[in-house]
């Protein structure tokens, strides 16, 4: 009887292990779906910017600067997403880049094994600014 509990304790315990792990790369395919995304969404950018500026030339009015500085600094947030997609994937897979390579590293090394650099302790209270800057960012999106 006791064999058996353990049996099936053993069973769950490689069902939880193994659900987590598919969890994990369902999650990571949804965030690599979502960069691709972003990806596009910069491709679209860039090509709107070369034909505004095609367009201006072909009727020879001058360039708004401030427009096209309004298109990049979307691009720019697009690529902070971007960033935060990536960090997020090397967060599931207990992995961080060293700030002095961009090698991925285990999350808990303290020196990185690629260029030896010192790595900081991850801390909470960066994550929480990163969060409400996040939050900032979807509350400007409503407002828009
Ligand atoms: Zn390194």
């Amino acid at each position: 009887m006791e064999i058996l509990e353990k049996i099936g304790d053993a069973a769950s315990k490689t069902y939880k292990f193994t659900a987590e792990k598919t969890s994990k790369i369902a999650k990571e395919t949804k965030i690599k779906m979502q960069i691709n995304e972003y990806k596009g969404d910069i491709k679209d950018i860039y090509i709107e910017i070369g034909e505004y500026v095609y367009e201006k030339f072909v009727k020879g009015e001058k360039t708004d600067l401030e427009e096209l500085n309004q298109r990049c600094e979307e691009i720019q947030i697009l690529s902070d997403k971007i960033v935060n997609c990536k960090n997020e994937i090397l967060k599931l897979n207990e992995k961080r880049q060293c700030k002095n390579c961009y090698a991925e590293i285990e999350i808990s090394a303290n020196y990185c094994p690629n260029c030896g650099f010192k790595q900081e302790k991850e801390e909470e209270k960066s994550e929480q600014q990163e969060e409400s800057k996040e939050e900032e960012e979807i509350k400007k999106e409503e407002n828009e």
